[in-house]
């Protein structure tokens, strides 16, 4: 059986610049995309043609790109689901939105927005929750075709609308949040298709997340009340369901409140801080600082602070045995601890440490081992030196081996780093590895000295 193909979307309103949320939206979908080998698309949901600005698409491409975001299928690229701007898709819409009606599944709603208004008002006298009375859904067949005459001779056009169950509780499972449960009375009988013949949201999102194939649908928590209405619309359409992650909002530093551009958040000394991207752009931020360098940062805490070490030792195996590498257990458990202060992803494992786990000793070259100011003889010479005190060493631990290697490289007329990068290089193949008396412990006096006199050997 084959892994299902994930893509996942991005799918911004083009109503201004792009807001710091939004863009930490669009780069969960583009990391989750890129690590599952996937693809990743953007969607441009113009819909709202009140709230359009045609600069604002230019204007958000160049804030993706500028933080490194890039796109697989959408504007300016294409791609076989296209177009994937919704403006250009009406006719989707309103063919699916016509096959719910067909299907009993939404209904013309011929009422005008001062009636609607009127309803709005009466329920908050009544002390009722506001919202639509459904009186075009539940009118009889001659009260309808009364309603859609009067609606036409006054030049308005029907609306579509969803028809909502009355009772029952619709549910899915978030990725993030877990079980999610709504109760259907709680919901209204939401607009799909306007009067103009554009969608809403709702009935975008749905049909284009399924023509697009769409398999992760990663959003702001925003619109998890929404939810429901999807979830409505899928069984409706009886197409199957991507998963939802709905994220969390992206608060104020002090934890207090949205990041908003209205109310823009200060820092301790009272300075503003950004809350629009173009306003990191301008403001002589790097990108590589407010995403993928932090992100990296920031794991790399996790991994040191936030995990235990057997936790660690578990997930290191993966990527080792990924790279082809055959994992021995204990080995592992021994490694874990000194990559857990220096990695960043749990992938540095492999380019690290990934020594540990070579069926045989890979030697470094004469350069990689030859230390700066160094020749091979003075290399030659120090790893002579080191061999006969690796030999005697007691305990062989890294205790031990401090002491033992202490005054070593003085003696020999050499600084700490020349002397312990030619042992450091010399016994793990590599210049960039674990530090050199932890790895001589794991390895063990044995093979160290394996390790040494092949080097010595080549020199
Ligand atoms: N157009 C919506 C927005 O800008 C997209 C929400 C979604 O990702 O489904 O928030």
């Amino acid at each position: 059986m084959t892994a299902p193909v994930v893509r996942t979307r991005f799918a911004p309103s083009p109503t201004g610049s792009l807001h710091i949320g939004g863009l930490r939206t669009a780069l969960w979908a583009w990391l989750f995309a890129r690590h599952h080998g996937g693809k990743f698309i953007l969607r441009i949901e113009d819909t709202d043609q009140k709230r359009f600005d045609p600069t604002a698409l230019q204007t958000l491409m160049e804030a993706l790109r500028w933080i490194g975001i890039d796109w697989d299928e959408g504007p300016e690229v294409g791609g076989e689901y296209g177009p994937y701007v919704q403006s250009e898709r009406l006719d989707h819409y309103q063919k699916w939105a016509q096959w719910l009606v067909d299907h009993d599944h939404a209904y013309h709603c011929y009422c005008s927005s001062e009636r609607l208004a009127q309803v709005t008002k009466d329920k908050q006298a009544a002390g009722l929750p506001p919202g639509y009375d459904r009186r075009c859904r539940f009118a009889s067949p001659e009260e309808r075709e009364r309603l859609a005459a009067e609606c036409a001779a006054e030049g308005r056009k029907p609306v579509i609308r969803l028809k909502m169950p009355l009772d029952g509780e619709t549910r899915f499972t978030d990725l993030v949040r877990g079980e999610v449960v709504f109760e259907n009375k709680d919901v209204q009988d939401a607009v799909i298709l306007k009067a103009d013949g554009f969608p809403t949201y709702h009935l975008a999102v749905v049909i284009d997340d399924h023509l697009m194939q769409i398999s992760h649908v990663t959003r702001a928590i925003e619109w998890l009340p929404s939810a429901p209405l999807h979830v409505r619309l899928w069984q409706a359409f009886g197409w199957e369901m991507p998963q939802f992650a709905h994220l969390p909002v992206m608060l104020n530093p002090n934890g207090q409140g949205k990041m908003s551009k209205r109310k823009p958040p200060r820092d301790a000394k009272g300075n503003i801080i950004p809350v629009m991207v173009h306003d990191y752009m301008n403001g002589g931020y790097l990108p590589e600082a407010l995403a993928i360098e932090k992100l990296e940062w920031i794991n790399g805490v996790y991994i040191r602070e936030q995990i235990t070490l057997d936790d660690l030792t578990a997930r290191l195996k993966k990527p080792l045995e990924e790279a082809g590498l055959t994992v021995d257990e204990a080995r592992l458990r021994k490694v874990a601890p000194i990559v857990q202060t220096r990695i960043r992803t749990l992938n540095d494992v492999v380019a690290m440490a990934g020594f540990f786990f070579h069926p045989e000793f890979k030697p470094p070259t004469p350069e990689q081992v030859i230390q700066k100011k160094m020749d091979a003889a003075s290399t030659k010479r120090a790893l002579e030196v080191s061999l006969a005190v690796v030999e005697k060493t007691e305990p062989f631990t890294l205790d031990g081996l401090h002491a033992a290697f202490s005054e070593l490289g003085q003696e020999l007329g050499l600084s700490n780093s020349q002397m312990f990068g030619v042992l450091r290089v010399a016994v793990t193949g590599q210049t960039v590895s674990t530090p050199t008396f932890e790895t001589m412990e794991i390895l063990g006096r044995e093979e160290t000295l394996a390790r040494l006199r092949t080097v010595i050997g080549l020199l």
